[in-house]
Formats: structure tokens, C-alpha cells, sequence
């Protein structure tokens, strides 16, 4: 069988970070120094090419540069079987999700990786990382279609669905956690994939949307919450969609200041996305009556969405779609298995 073929972008990250010898900070390096530090890479099944954009550490991602790593994924798309993005795991599940939303029709493998200790250290976990990475980007099934269609995150032993993904860990090689979806893939001495899970797209021609829209804020309710702290947020010439992470199944306090902030603010055309804090579970507006005034003045239920996916999808959502009904419309439905419906 034919090799296949899969490109590594490198974003930056602890992955390839080295420390400075004299403030013994950690900073990112260029790929060369990753490439040369797991000599088991020229060693693999796939024929690997490798492009680096300017390595950040992924506190300074920003759609920009979500919008250069889709760019590079569809002028390549036709030449490769599958890409691996090397990326901080800070805000790894904020990448993951937004893919998922800009790479529509998407036929083949986007794993995003990293590692919690620098490649260059002794107990690393970026090799393994990396090149279980690989051989997932490069498996295919007998009939030459891919076997992972969609954008994932690969840690320590797990294939996670990147859009339910979380960062649960700021130590821990078992960074990552997906609350409310089942892991696509479970590394042991086989990769046992979990077929069932997969996304698959029920388009074959990869179309990248670029939009994303940055006008979108995040408020988090908190028992002493003071509605006018925020009056700035609520102001549509400046934020178009405010994601609320909510108690429980979405509850809020009954507060009418509140209540009345967030009227105005949607009839003048903001949109408000409701997700719980929990880190499992789902929003379930009306179930208590801390929740019923959401359903009223039209506050949108998130489900079972983490906030990563929430943020991401408001933006993009908010950017690609012009009526409140379309918006509301994609907001409450899967568009890449983001959300239970
Ligand atoms: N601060 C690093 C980053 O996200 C942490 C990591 O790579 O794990 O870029």
C-alpha cells in the first residue's frame, strides 16, 4: 500500500519550547529544533513534510492565526492525507473547535497536539504525543478513505473529539478531558478506534469559512454577580453575542436589573448563548424556574456545549449568518458534532 502522506504545522507550544539559560523562562524555538530531537520521525510509515507559522506560545492565539493554520490546511488539502497541527495545549481546545467550524466537508485527519514538558526533556510526553499524532493522521481503511474525518486533539493515550474538548490539567500528561462525548480513539499497544463516535460530513468538498467575528464577550454568573459591573458588555454597537456561563442546568439569580440588561440588550439585536459551568451536562432551560425568564426574553440554550465550543461557534456563527433566525438557528444545532441534539 501506498504510504501516505501527512504535513505538521508548527504553531509553537511547550512541545518545542526551550528554556533560557539565564531566566530559565520557557519560550518557543523554531521547528528545526523539534525536528532534531526526535530522530524517530524519519523513521515513520508517513512521508512527512513540515510547515512552521511564527511559534507563539498559545496564550497568543487569536483568529488570525486560526485563520492562517485553515489556510495552510486547504492549499495543501489535495496534496496530503492528513495534517497534524503542533500547538500549545493552553488554548488547544479553542483552535480545535474553531477548525471544526471553519474546515466544513472536511474528508481527512486534523489531529492537534502538544505536550506538557518540552520535547528536548528526558520524560517528555510530546514524542509520544507527536507520533501516535501521525500514525492517526495516516490511517486509512481498506477502500483508501480516511479513518478519522474531523478535527481532533490526540494527549497521553486519548483521541478526543476537538470541538468537546476541555483542558482539565495544568500539570498532568492527562491534560484533556471531553465531558459529554465518548473519546474517538484509545492508544494501548493498538490504536482501538470507537467507530461509532466518528463524524463523518455529509459534504465531500472541503469549503473553509473564514469569518470569525471578535465582537463577542463571556460572562460568568457567580453568587454576589452585580448586573452593573457589566452594563459596558451589554451594548451591541461594540459586543454582537455574549456567551453566559450559567449554574447548573442553567440557572441564573432572579435578578431583575439583570433580567432587564438582558432584554434590552436582545431586542437591540445581541444575541446571549447560554452554557453551564458544570463540566458535565447540559443546559436545560425552564427545568427549574431560575432558568424559565431565559426562554422568555430569548436567551439561546447552549446544551451540552463546553464554552471553548461556545465562543468559537458565536463567532463564527455571528460572522457567516446575517438573520437572528439563522443565527439562532446554527447555534442550537450540530454543524461538526460539537453539541447532543
Ligand atoms: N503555555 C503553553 C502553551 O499553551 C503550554 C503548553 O504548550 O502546554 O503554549
Amino acid at each position: 500500500m501506498k504510504k501516505s502522506t501527512v504535513l505538521l504545522i508548527y504553531t509553537g507550544g511547550t512541545i518545542g519550547m526551550i528554556k533560557d539559560s539565564e531566566t530559565g523562562v520557557l519560550r518557543a524555538f523554531d521547528f528545526d529544533h523539534l525536528y532534531d530531537q526526535i530522530p524517530e520521525l524519519s523513521r515513520l510509515e508517513a512521508t512527512l513534510k513540515a510547515i512552521s507559522m511564527d511559534p507563539v506560545d498559545s496564550s497568543d492565539m487569536t483568529p488570525k492565526k486560526w485563520q492562517e493554520i485553515a489556510r495552510i490546511i486547504e492549499e495543501n488539502y489535495e496534496a496530503f492525507d492528513g495534517f497534524v497541527v503542533l500547538h500549545g495545549s493552553d488554548t488547544m481546545a479553542y483552535t480545535a473547535s474553531a477548525l471544526s467550524f471553519m474546515l466544513q466537508g472536511l474528508k481527512k485527519p486534523v489531529i492537534l497536539t502538544g505536550s506538557q514538558l518540552p520535547i528536548g526533556t528526558i520524560r517528555t510526553d510530546g514524542k509520544e504525543n507527536l507520533i501516535t499524532a501521525i500514525e492517526i493522521a495516516s490511517e486509512k481503511d481498506d477502500a483508501g478513505a480516511s479513518i478519522i474525518q474531523e478535527v481532533a486533539i490526540y494527549f497521553e493515550y486519548s483521541l478526543y473529539r476537538g470541538n468537546r474538548t476541555t483542558k482539565v490539567s495544568a500539570n498532568a500528561f492527562e491534560a484533556f478531558k471531553s465531558p459529554n462525548y465518548p473519546d474517538l480513539a484509545v492508544a494501548g499497544v493498538q490504536i482501538q478506534y470507537n467507530y461509532g463516535a466518528h463524524f463523518t460530513s455529509t459534504s465531500n468538498q472541503l469549503r473553509v469559512y473564514y469569518g470569525m467575528n471578535e465582537q463577542v464577550a463571556l460572562i460568568k454568573i457567580f453568587p454576589g454577580f452585580s448586573p452593573n459591573v457589566y452594563t459596558g458588555m451589554f451594548d451591541t454597537t461594540a459586543v454582537k453575542g455574549i456567551v453566559l456561563e450559567t449554574f447548573g442546568s442553567g440557572n441564573a439569580p432572579k435578578n431583575g436589573e439583570f433580567i432587564v440588561l438582558l432584554k434590552k440588550y436582545i431586542e437591540d439585536g445581541g444575541i446571549v448563548f447560554n452554557v453551564t459551568q458544570c463540566f458535565s451536562g447540559e443546559v436545560v432551560q425552564g427545568k427549574y424556574a431560575n432558568s424559565t425568564f431565559f426562554n422568555e426574553i430569548g436567551v439561546v440554550s447552549g446544551r451540552d456545549l463546553t464554552t471553548e465550543a461556545a465562543i468559537t461557534k458565536l463567532m463564527f456563527v455571528l460572522s457567516n449568518f446575517e438573520s437572528r433566525e439563522d443565527i439562532e438557528y446554527y447555534l442550537s444545532h450540530s454543524m461538526a458534532g460539537e453539541m447532543s441534539i
